[in-house]
């Protein structure tokens, strides 16, 4: 069975414009996105955060600087943000050019502000087991997009491939939280294979095209791919293969079509969340 995210992210996103409709405050919900340089990608990217918080209601302001702006400079006008009521939620689009410490610009946004959830406050919640108000995107919309097709992973034997900061550890965070059995692998595992044979929950989030392939995956698993990658030919592929492993998938998320526009929709119901906490509306919780 394909996990479409196509489909699951367009309910998530008219819930969330019926809420952003039924706010009576003052105010709207408002993100920034702080872009610095001209990377493709991100301009893409961001410009879909844009266009989508624009159709549901959500005020939105692209903040741009160029390449060579100096890390000091952005945490300045980072801390404008912060001081800005108008504004409820802000992100930085990664990767920042080499110049720029990106821990350190991230750690400049306030912790009740962080919309992508990357601050060390709020990692360090999900660590603990509290829920953050904003949960890292991608793999909470993974987690959202399992809720959707009722996927129960807890006691499942679950692999993540790559150990980023904004995908791998969190969502190994987040499956142990479900109670899975989580096997963290990067670049140095011995033996991939064999932890991927035994796995009945499989994300992928390396970066490198069609890197697994059906034939190392357990008949029945569940796959998430979260790689986007583009072949010479223009294609955008993930880092499965997907023909051969939907042969011997359960359940599989197509790309694009499956993480990636649950990403979207997370960022977007973590703009409304930041907003209601600023609000003094409390927000429930559902990931934990
Ligand atoms: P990073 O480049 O930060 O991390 C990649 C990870 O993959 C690293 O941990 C690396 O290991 C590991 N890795 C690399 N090669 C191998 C290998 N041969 N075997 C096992 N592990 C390997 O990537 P991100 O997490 O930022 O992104 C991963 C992919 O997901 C990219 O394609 C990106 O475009 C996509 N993405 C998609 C999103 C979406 O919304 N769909 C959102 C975010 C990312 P090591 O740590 O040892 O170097």
């Amino acid at each position: 069975m394909i996990l479409d995210g196509k489909v699951t992210s367009k309910a998530l996103l008219q819930e969330i414009a019926q809420e952003v409709g039924r706010l009576t405050g003052p105010t709207k919900p408002k993100l920034v996105a702080v872009l610095v340089g001209e990377n493709p990608a991100s301009e893409i990217y961001v410009a879909r955060k844009m266009k989508v918080a624009d159709e549901l209601g959500i005020l939105s302001e692209l903040h741009r600087f160029p390449a060579h702006t100096e890390e000091a400079f952005l945490k300045e006008e980072l801390e404008k943000l912060n001081q800005d009521t108008s504004v409820n939620a802000v992100l930085v689009q990664l990767p920042l050019p080499k110049q720029i410490h990106t821990e350190r610009v991230l750690q400049t946004i306030l912790p009740e502000k962080d919309v992508d959830g990357f601050h060390p406050i709020n990692m360090g919640q999900l660590l603990l087991g509290i829920e953050p108000p904003a949960l890292p995107c991608t793999p909470a919309g993974i987690m959202k997009l399992l809720d959707a097709y009722k996927i129960d992973v807890s006691g499942l034997n679950a692999c993540v491939v790559g150990r980023s900061n904004i995908v791998g550890k969190p969502i190994m965070l987040m499956l142990t939280q479900r109670n899975a059995t989580v096997t963290l692998c990067h670049s140095k595992t011995r033996n991939l294979e064999a932890v991927l044979e035994s796995s009945d929950l499989v994300v992928a989030a390396i970066g490198q095209a069609h890197l697994i392939s059906g034939n190392t995956l357990k008949r029945g698993c569940i796959v998430v791919d979260v790689g986007i990658n583009r072949l010479p030919s223009g294609q955008l592929v993930g880092d499965v293969d997907f023909e051969s492993a939907r042969e011997k998938a359960a359940f599989i998320t197509p790309v694009p079509g499956g993480v990636g526009p649950m990403t979207i929709a997370m960022l977007m119901m973590n703009t409304l969340r930041l907003h209601q906490v600023q609000q003094g509306i409390q927000v429930k919780n559902w990931l934990l």
